[in-house]
């Protein structure tokens, strides 16, 4: 069966046909650059050691330092880890952004842990691969499972390692410690700036249904954004189950039963609202669909349930390369991973100038630099669709490649 990573470096040579390239250039993208494998071990609150199984991986430094999150889940393995790597490259090339791609994770139950334990091992973590990341040559930043503290962690254990304050060395972390303001809503911001830009284009009016899948930080922003300017939410999504309001959900108490009651599904017996079956969410009857759960949620089996005319990728690889064929010939529009959720990295940009700098911008700042950003780019991502008639996610990659192979030319043939 096809592994992530091979679904992956799929969507890259497919794109790759539709530009004139130089065969060596995406010979070079068919392997990581580096990818180091190591073991945790912690002392755990009970007294015992256990030992966790951790990855950093950085895919491709052609266009800057490599960049990508870190995720802390019981399913991270090798494959997946290089695969999220290679979607950061492109990820990183679709925005122009001065930086290569990555990603980490550490094979753990975040939700195990106790506060100390998740301390211990965001610290192992960092002695385990110091000599790997760096403000110039690998920038983590939060992903599945990991959030702000444990950024402020890293950068602090960091700190220790090298002997002086760094926070350009990790992005995600608090603001009192450097983080940039904007940085916990900008990959829910980042998609709703494309989908207000791209609404005529799309069709898309106010008012339109919206299932959320994967109730998470990302989820949950993106609720909040689209509810405010007039969307109905009708249905949402966690690990737990799924939840549905045909005439849209109060999004206060949507956020509050997730946020007090740990779980979407806290939120069943409120009037109006019924609590169905996870997977039955895909089917639910909507305009938007969007996916921010994980990898592969929806594939060749569910594809064709789907009722939603557009789909919005916030998590990474949440379609098969099956299913986009499934869904094309529905005529469902896709809006790919790889621009869609790359507001989060982008402001994670904004961060590491910021810390560089020695600077603070402002929230309003952020917001604009980031409406900027994605437009602009969503806007070469439309033009290569249309010129080429290709899908938006292909019109995606291409417009990476273009940019990554430009790199490569440019430093020079001595590098092969
Ligand atoms: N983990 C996020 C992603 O997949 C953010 C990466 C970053 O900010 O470097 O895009």
């Amino acid at each position: 069966m096809a592994t992530l990573f091979d679904n992956t470096l799929k969507r890259l040579i497919e794109a790759a046909e539709h530009l004139d390239l130089d065969p060596r250039f995406l010979e070079k993208l068919k392997n990581a650059l580096e990818m180091t494998q190591a073991r945790l071990p912690i002392r755990m609150d009970d007294g015992s050691t256990k030992s966790f199984l951790a990855f950093r991986c950085r895919y491709d430094d052609s266009l800057g330092p490599t960049k990508g999150g870190i995720r802390f889940h019981q399913q991270v393995n090798g494959d997946e880890v290089m695969a999220l790597a290679l979607m950061m490259t492109s990820k990183c090339a679709v925005m122009d952004l001065p930086f290569g791609g990555a990603k980490g994770g550490v094979m753990v139950d975040p939700h195990s842990l106790s506060n100390m334990e998740h301390e211990s091992l965001s610290r192992a973590y960092v002695r385990a691969f110091a000599h790997v990341i760096g403000p110039d040559r690998d920038i983590p930043a939060p992903d599945v499972g990991t959030n702000e503290k444990t950024m402020a962690w890293m950068m602090d254990e960091y700190s220790t390692i090298v002997g002086k304050r760094t926070p350009a060395v990790i992005t995600g972390k608090p603001v009192a410690l450097g983080g940039s303001l904007g940085r916990d809503d900008a990959t829910a911001r980042g998609a709703y700036n494309i989908i207000e830009h791209k609404a005529r284009t799309l069709g898309l009016k106010r008012g339109a249904r919206v299932a959320i899948q994967g109730f998470g930080n990302a989820g949950m922003h993106m609720a909040q954004l689209m509810a405010a300017d007039g969307y109905k939410i009708v249905a949402a999504s966690d690990s737990k189950g799924a939840v549905h309001a045909p005439a849209g959900f109060d999004i206060g108490e949507l956020l509050a039963a997730k946020l007090h009651g740990g779980n979407v599904t806290s939120m069943a017996g409120s009037a109006g609202v019924s609590e169905i079956p996870g997977d039955e969410l895909l089917a639910v009857d909507c305009e938007v669909l969007v996916l921010a759960a994980l990898e592969n949620m929806v594939h060749k089996g569910n594809a064709g349930s789907i009722k939603a005319r557009l789909i919005v990728e916030l998590a990474n690889g949440p379609v098969t390369p099956e299913a986009d064929e499934v869904l094309k010939a529905m005529n469902v529009v896709i809006l790919p991973d790889i621009l869609t959720n790359a507001g989060g990295v982008t402001v994670s940009y904004f961060e590491w100038v910021q810390n560089r700098e020695g600077d603070r911008w402002t929230l309003d700042q952020v917001h604009a630099r980031l409406k900027t950003a994605m437009e602009r780019e969503a806007d070469a991502v439309w033009a290569y669709a249309r010129e080429k008639n290709i899908t938006l996610r292909t019109a995606a990659y291409v417009l990476a490649l273009s940019r990554i192979a430009a790199a490569m030319e440019a430093l020079g043939t001595d590098k092969f």
